[in-house]
This record gives structure tokens, C-alpha cells and sequence, in this order.
């Protein structure tokens, strides 16, 4: 008997607890995966990863393809072994990078996307086969089929010409060849506009893929018409796949998330507000900048098992960041993640106890 690549495992209201079968191993869904955008999670090694809890993580086709080049790590045995990650890795297809980097955008047509590269300004030409290509050379275990993602302010003729291209793109991906065991996610779009959105799942769904991401959603828009889209969204995608809010990563949007039927989420925040001196905590984001952390002998959170809070105070911490001590902003990285790693776990506990809501009211106070 074929095993599914997704099963639901408990429910509570539309939220749920599943399980993603890789080829480097099973996923525990809802799971946050932290980015490795250079196949690095910045600042963390693989075994930490791991001790964080992390299950899975991002890689981005965008940045490896031009640096150092996919022929290279394919070379070198794949991006698992490049990177010194055995776990799952999924990567994105690069289109989020073309189309958010709008001053970089040449021209898009029904046969690809022309961008200036970021690293040496040169032109360089995304297609749906190159996006395949790229992926199938790394070695991923999720690869993304090229979207089109727009920015909040574009307009219905825009949104609904992507989801057009979208569909087309993902036709022309949905029978090329992966790399051994790889799944083949495709990604919904039509903004905030919930008759474009179901036109985008619909035709999607109908080509069968392994999963489904939501797509073109956390681009600038305000939070209520996205979280409605996003119940929308889900609702539109067949019960039996595993389903992905790309680049949501702050603990209330990725708990709404969860709560409204998604399983999987990928944002670089708690990286990057370590980097600016943060920390994510059940008491919101503390700026170790400020003085009132001085002589506080607490840990960033009360409780965490991270390397961080078993070990140091908010004091020492702080005294680390203002001297710019590359230790801080690596113990800042460590929680963070943990922090998002954990709460997304207890989510996953709490659905599976069936009191997923209590908790999040909870969690939320
Ligand atoms: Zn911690």
C-alpha cells in the first residue's frame, strides 16, 4: 500500500496536527521551518538546529542558484550534504525574490522573468524550467513551483494576469524531473481578491501536486482582509494536503494561521530581529538596546531551555549587543528560534489534546 505524503493525525476546529513524509525523514506538522537563505540559517550550525527543534529547514533558489551556482553543490553531493543538513529541506522557487526586489524587474512574460542579479547587477532569466532545474540539482525535499507574487497595491488586472501565469507556470512544472523522493508544492495566488484566489486553487488543485502554499499573502496588506484570505485559502485546498502560509513568522499570525487550517510557515524574523537586537518573548519583543535591561538578572524568557536563557541573563545579553559582540546576536538567533519552535510545538499539542483554543487565548494574553 502507498503511503499518503500527508496525513491528518488529530483536529480541533480547523486546526490541524498532521504528518509530511520526506525522503529525508517525516515532518510533524504545523511546523515552523527557520530560513537558510545561503544554505545557512545565519549564525546557526546544524546540530543546533536540531537541538532547537528545528524539523525542516528553507533554502533559497534565488541566492544559491547565482552564489555559488546549483551546478556546484550538485557537484559537491546536493545541498544536504553541502550544508551539513540531513534533515528535510525545502526549497523556494525564487520568485519572491524577483518579484519583491521591484527596482531589479526587467520583464515578465508568459515564458519567464527577466531580473537584474543583486549580487553583480547582470541580467539574468528565471523560467518555470529553469526554477525546476535548479531544484532537482540541489537535491531538495520540497521544491516550489515559480509563481508570480505581487506586492499589496497591485491591481485586480494585475492579480488576476498572475494567477493566469501562475497556473500556466505550474503546468509546465508539474511533470519535470525532481531529484529522487522530491515533492512538488504549488502556490495559490490572487491577493486579498477571494473570487481570484479560488480561480488560483482550483486550476492548481486540479493539476494534482503533493502540497499547496498560499502565496502573495504578508506582502504589506493589513491584518484582518489577511487573515480572511488566508481562511479563504485554505478552504479552497483539499483537505488531504499539506498546507503552507509562506513567509508569515510573528507568533500571532503564525497562531491565526494555524487556527485557520494551515500547516507549514517560513519566515526569517526570528533571525533577523535577533540581528537588530531582539528578543521574541510570551511578553512581546524586548530591545536589549534598552537601558532598563542593564542590571536585569533574568533570562530573556522564564522557563526556555535555549542556550541563551539556560546560561545568561538579559544583562550580559544586552552588554553584548551594545558592544556589538557577534556572541549576542548568535544567542539572540538561538532563542528566537526556539522561542518560535516551541510555540508552534505547543500548538501541535494542544490540537492534538483538542484544547488548541483555550491555549492560543492563552498564549495571546
Ligand atoms: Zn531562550
Amino acid at each position: 500500500m502507498m503511503t499518503e505524503v500527508f496525513s491528518v493525525t488529530a483536529r480541533d476546529g480547523l486546526a490541524r496536527a498532521g504528518v509530511l513524509r520526506t525522503a529525508h525523514g517525516d515532518v510533524r506538522t504545523p511546523v515552523f521551518m527557520p530560513v537558510g537563505t545561503k544554505a545557512t540559517v545565519k549564525a546557526v550550525d546544524p546540530d543546533e538546529l536540531r537541538t532547537l527543534g528545528a524539523q525542516i529547514v528553507l533554502g533559497n533558489t534565488y541566492h544559491l542558484h547565482l552564489r555559488p551556482g546549483e551546478e556546484l553543490i550538485a557537484e559537491l553531493g546536493g545541498l544536504h550534504r553541502f550544508m551539513g543538513w540531513d534533515g528535510p529541506i525545502l526549497t523556494d522557487s525564487g520568485g519572491f525574490q524577483v518579484f519583491s526586489l521591484r527596482d531589479t524587474l526587467l520583464e515578465v512574460d508568459d515564458d519567464g522573468v527577466t531580473f537584474r542579479s543583486v549580487y553583480d547587477g547582470k541580467a539574468e532569466r528565471l523560467t518555470p524550467e529553469l526554477a525546476a532545474q535548479i531544484q532537482e540539482r540541489l537535491g531538495s525535499d520540497i521544491a516550489m513551483c515559480l509563481d508570480i507574487c505581487l506586492p499589496a497595491d497591485a491591481s485586480r488586472a494585475e492579480l488576476e494576469e498572475a494567477v493566469r501565469r501562475t497556473t500556466l507556470w505550474a503546468q509546465r512544472q508539474r511533470d519535470l524531473p525532481r531529484a529522487a523522493g522530491q515533492l512538488r508544492f504549488a502556490i495559490t495566488q490572487g491577493g486579498l481578491d477571494l473570487q481570484l484566489r479560488e480561480r488560483s486553487s482550483s486550476e492548481l488543485v486540479a493539476l494534482d501536486f503533493d502540497g499547496y502554499a498560499i502565496g502573495g499573502l504578508s506582502v504589506g496588506e493589513h491584518r484582518e482582509p489577511m487573515f480572511e484570505a488566508t481562511s479563504a485559502a485554505a478552504a479552497f485546498l483539499p483537505d488531504e494536503k499539506a498546507r503552507y502560509f509562506m513567509g508569515i513568522g510573528d507568533p500571532e499570525g503564525v497562531l491565526e494561521a494555524i487556527a485557520r487550517g494551515v500547516d507549514m510557515f517560513d519566515c526569517v524574523l526570528p533571525t533577523r530581529t535577533a540581528r537588530t537586537g531582539s528578543a521574541l518573548t510570551s511578553e512581546g519583543r524586548l530591545n536589549l538596546r534598552n537601558a532598563r535591561f542593564a542590571r536585569d538578572e533574568r533570562p530573556l524568557e522564564e522557563g526556555c531551555a535555549c542556550p541563551a536563557c539556560t546560561r545568561f541573563s538579559r544583562a550580559y545579553i544586552r552588554h553584548l549587543v551594545t558592544q556589538q559582540e557577534i556572541l549576542g546576536l548568535r544567542l539572540l538567533s538561538l532563542h528566537n528560534l526556539r522561542f518560535l519552535l516551541d510555540l508552534v510545538a505547543g500548538a501541535r499539542q494542544a490540537i492534538e489534546r483538542g484544547e488548541f483554543t483555550s491555549w492560543r487565548n492563552g498564549v495571546l494574553n
